[in-house]
């Protein structure tokens, strides 16, 4: 009776499936869909590490495709603000100062505390130098930002990110087998018989399937997902987005997560604890030796130690009401470069005393005042490592909001840029490179080697892709 039962499902499935036109086991290849497209290299995301492997694999003969989710590429490279970290390059040659791989590498390991995986790192510092040739080959100019900060090597004018983005859309140009659907989101990557072999996107002519030899995952971080940053730190709940562009929200890592990919350092993000307004403030501003101000929360009283470190700071900020507080600074901080730059992009407030100051950003005076004296007088519950002095008036005041500002987890790859799954193999047709990546920088990133990896994994990925 149960085996009749069980036959008797059998065929209602099957006649059922007949009909629907959806007779094919998961595990089989589907019949391509009319709008279905072919390609050799599948890019999900164009950012900097997206156009750059695009470029990349463009150039070796193949037939590309680049889907991008907003209406413009660009991604958070294109908000990169300082410059590109690199090391032996023709640049420190020229200029006699010696930034090697070895420092490079060291540098990028104790900031990462140890945690970054050394294999990476290394052939992240060893290809820097090319990378740097590779930009100066495309009509980019560049500069050592200082003889202490030989590391950083930033455009000899104009804004870095954004000359970096029209940079790789022109050479991107160049290419009739590249082709950039704008508009285009992915939802999904395609996996039969354990390999790789496309992703369902959604354009606005509708939903279809590309696919391809080889998928390049460069779908960047998830400063734009809050509520996932804090799915994965709590600490971090209620950050703001102030820092990022719309199109980074964790989609490439959902979706290689859901095919078994490996994640690694979720719980790390770069935070900036100062920032309002679509800008950040460094910390200087509370924390100078001497001359920093001071923070407040919604009850005007200070909360923490200011000069903690930025990310531990955030967090701080976060806990308070409304997940902010306000920069309480004098005229001496306000006359430093950074002072005077986060009160204008802040649009901050300006008062003669402290009491007005406090009734100018809603704040109780009395409290304000105490606060200030107390904080004046050397009182400090929190141990702050260096205190300064809010006396000389008139006084500033700004509100700030921690916001999200790097990624630091994501997809874990080996040095081919090859995406691994939980146990470590290779997911076959499956690269990442950029932002989406995890294990490059453990707890901490190097300013400036984020578009460094865009454009060294980048271009790994879609050469060994394409078995070059
Ligand atoms: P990276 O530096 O790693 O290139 P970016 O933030 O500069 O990172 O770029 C990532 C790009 O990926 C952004 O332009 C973003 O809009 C795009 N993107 C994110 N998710 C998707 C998706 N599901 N489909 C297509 N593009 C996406």
């Amino acid at each position: 009776m149960r085996r009749i039962g069980i036959i008797m499902m059998l065929i209602i499935v099957l006649m059922m499936s007949f009909l629907t036109g959806c007779t094919t086991p998961a595990s089989q290849p589907q019949a391509p869909a009319s709008k279905d497209v072919t390609t050799d290299v599948l890019v999900l995301g164009g950012g900097g590490a997206g156009l750059v492997s695009a470029i990349t694999a463009a150039e070796n003969g193949a037939n590309v495709i680049l889907v991008e989710k907003m209406p413009a590429v660009g991604g958070n490279t294109i908000i990169s603000a300082t410059g590109i970290t690199a090391s032996d390059t023709k640049l420190h040659e020229e200029a006699g100062l010696p930034f090697t791989v070895e420092d490079h590498i060291k540098k990028t390991m104790e900031t990462s505390k140890g945690l970054a995986d050394e294999k990476l790192v290394r052939v992240l510092a060893e290809n820097s130098s090319d990378a740097y040739d590779w930009l100066v080959s495309l009509g980019l100019s560049y500069k050592i930002q200082s003889a202490e900060e030989p590391f950083w090597i930033i455009p000899t004018e104009g804004h870095y990110g954004a000359q970096l983005v029209k940079a790789f859309q022109a050479e991107a140009g160049k290419y009739k087998n590249l082709e950039i659907k704008l508009n285009t989101k992915a939802t999904e990557i395609i996996v039969e018989d354990g390999k790789v072999v496309g992703a369902k996107v959604e354009g606005q002519d509708g939903a279809y399937a590309i696919k391809a030899k080889s998928v390049i995952l460069a779908t960047g971080g998830l400063n734009n997902a809050p509520e996932m940053i804090a799915e994965y730190n709590s600490n971090y709940k209620g950050v703001n987005t102030e820092m990022t562009t719309p199109g980074p929200t964790g989609d490439g890592i959902k979706m290689a997560a859901a095919i078994g990919a490996q994640l690694k350092d979720m719980e790390y993000f770069q935070m900036r604890p100062l920032s309002a307004n679509g800008y950040w403030y460094k910390e200087v501003i509370v924390n100078e030796e001497g001359k920093g101000g001071i923070l407040v929360n919604k009850k005007a009283e200070r909360f923490v130690d200011e000069t903690m470190k930025p990310w531990d700071l955030a967090a701080e900020i976060l806990k308070q009401e409304d997940n902010m507080a306000y920069i309480i600074f004098d005229t001496d901080v306000y006359n430093t470069k950074d002072g005077k730059k986060a009160f204008d992009q802040g649009k901050g407030v300006k008062a003669d005393t402290i009491e007005e100051l406090a009734a100018q950003l809603g704040l109780d005076a009395a409290t304000l005042k105490a606060t200030v004296d107390a904080y004046n007088a050397g009182q400090d519950p929190f141990n702050r490592k260096a205190m300064g002095k809010v006396t000389v008036g008139p006084f500033y005041g700004v509100k700030t909001l921690p916001s999200s500002h790097y990624t630091m987890g994501g997809v874990a790859i080996n040095e081919n840029a090859q995406v691994l799954n939980e146990s470590g193999n290779v997911i076959e047709g499956l690269y990442a490179a950029g932002e989406v990546v995890g294990g490059l920088y453990g707890a901490g990133r190097v300013a400036g080697n984020n578009t460094l990896d865009d454009i060294v994994f980048g271009k790994i990925a879609a050469k060994h892709a394409l078995g070059k």
